[in-house]
């Protein structure tokens, strides 16, 4: 029998606890190390992407580790997206012309607390709170730890240390400052932050607004999304600039005009959110920003995975998605190089790295997408031709949105790539008028990807001039 190595995983958040059971699920002796207070015991959510969407990248990995019909009861599904404008007039722009496609809401407590319990309950897996990463010698294998109750330091040695310790990890930041290799790291700031608020649930306990959607109101430079809650309420993100436009977080320092802000641009969802002030000034506002960084790992000692390898901005509802996905990808890679840490590590990352710089990417186009574009009426016939063609074609017609959302059977790369080509195919036979919603559903799926094959293939021969 092959030794099973001892692991050291430190971060015990949604990659972290997944990570840990996957491995443990294998066999290996796990050690987990989290920094924070248990989240099953103490409630530690507040300011903090209370909710997040879970598509099917996400779903790939619970189905791997088997707890599929657990995570089911967590989700509630959203077919599309409930957009509000300042009158107060809705619209749904469903996610997928396809039947029964869409994605979920879900709590990060309640999804992080199912997986802390599935690993903890394994022979195999320990997991230990409240104690910090300070750093790692990943050259000898030993992270080094402060007991954040008693204010002891410890230091633990392992055969394997992974860093799933968010887009501040410990173990990057080794990587960066021992300087021991060529490790590149950016780390890129929007103008724009968020804070979460609510929308509390009705009296009764029903949801204030249609359960089944991402509400959004998009404002062109900022705007508030909406997703429901087990409980009847929705968390709401409001994105803003901290310092541009009337009004910014760096402007809205008062209760009259936090309520004049939302009086004159949400004055629907204003309406249900009685604590909007207190929330206001008590939720934290945080920054929103991208991380990249190579390589990943160090030898076959230490590797980052998650939010510490690529942390990735919140708009294609993609972070924990990727995260997920990167611990399917890393066990397929366990079974291709067996026993050789070394190299399973440098194959999981350089097939894995072109998926997450391409999703990182995305979220960012995203971005502008959610807040002004979805409101312009060329977007919405784009979308309207999407619809269609998904719906009549559901095989032969994928849109960007679902290449990266549903089709987790390629990578975001690829997604990235003929999505973009389909975007501008189709926005620009809409400009030149040659495509119109109401024409043959046929003609139109061939004059799109006609158009579509023709700009992937100018981009094949321009990425070949190159130089
Ligand atoms: C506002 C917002 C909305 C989002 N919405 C979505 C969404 O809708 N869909 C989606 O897929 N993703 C979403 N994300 C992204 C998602 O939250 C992250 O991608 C995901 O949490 C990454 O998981 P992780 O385990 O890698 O990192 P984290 O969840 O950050 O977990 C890291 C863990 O490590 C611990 N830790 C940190 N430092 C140390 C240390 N030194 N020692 C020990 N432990 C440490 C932390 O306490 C934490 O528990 C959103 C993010 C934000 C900010």
């Amino acid at each position: 029998m092959p030794k099973q190595e001892n692991i050291l995983i430190i971060g015990a958040g949604l990659c972290g606890s997944l990570l840990a059971l996957r491995l443990g699920q294998r066999g290996f002796n796990v050690r987990v190390i989290e920094m924070r207070q248990d989240l099953r015991k103490v409630d530690i959510s507040a300011g903090r992407s209370i909710n997040l969407a879970f598509s099917n990248r996400g779903l790939k990995a619970i189905k791997l580790v088997g707890l599929e019909s657990k995570v089911a009861s967590l989700c509630i599904p959203m077919h599309g997206r409930m957009i509000h404008d300042k009158e107060g007039n809705t619209f749904l722009s469903n996610y997928s012309g396809r039947k029964n496609e869409s994605i979920n809401s879900i709590s990060r407590e309640l999804l992080t607390a199912l997986l802390l319990d599935e690993a903890e309950a394994l022979d195999t897996v320990t997991i230990e709170f409240d104690k910090r990463c300070a750093k790692v010698d990943f050259e000898n294998k030993v992270g080094y730890f402060e007991n954040a109750v008693s204010g002891d330091t410890f230091k633990v040695s392992a055969d394997l240390i992974f860093g799933t310790d968010g887009a501040g990890s410990s173990l990057r930041k080794s990587y960066y400052q021992e300087r021991k290799f060529l490790f590149s790291f950016s780390q890129n700031y929007l103008t724009h932050g968020y804070k979460e608020l609510t929308i509390p649930p009705t009296k009764s306990g029903d949801f204030n607004a249609f359960k089944n959607a991402l509400h959004i109101w998009p404002r062109g430079d900022f705007m508030i999304i909406a997703l429901p809650n087990l409980d009847g309420s929705f968390t709401v993100t409001l994105f803003l600039s901290y310092e541009t436009g009337e009004y910014n977080f760096n402007n809205l320092t008062t209760p009259e005009i936090v309520t004049e802000f939302f009086q004159k641009e949400f004055p629907d969802a204003l309406d249900l959110m009685p604590n909007l002030v207190a929330e206001f000034f008590e939720n934290p506002t945080a920054p929103l920003g991208t991380v990249k960084c190579f390589p990943w790992h160090y030898k076959g000692n230490s590797i980052l995975l998650g939010d510490a390898a690529h942390a990735i901005v919140p708009f294609y509802g993609q972070g924990m998605n990727a995260s997920f996905e990167d611990v399917v990808e890393f066990d397929a890679f366990l079974n291709v190089h067996q026993g050789d840490w070394g190299a399973t590590f440098k194959a999981f990352e350089t097939h894995r790295k072109q998926d997450t710089d391409a999703i990182a990417d995305l979220a960012i186009d995203n971005f502008h997408e959610m807040k002004a574009h979805i409101a312009n009426p060329l977007f919405q016939e784009k979308r309207k031709i999407e619809m269609a063609l998904e719906a009549e074609f559901p095989d032969d017609y994928y849109s960007k949105y679902s290449l990266v959302t549903f089709k987790e059977t390629i990578g975001y790369n690829e997604a990235m790539t003929v999505g973009r080509a389909q975007d501008k195919a189709i926005l620009s036979l809409l400009s030149a008028h040659k495509i119109d919603a109401s024409e043959n559903l046929n003609e139109l799926l061939k004059k799109v990807q006609k158009e579509t094959s023709e700009i992937l293939r100018e981009d094949t021969i321009a990425k070949t001039l190159d130089y």
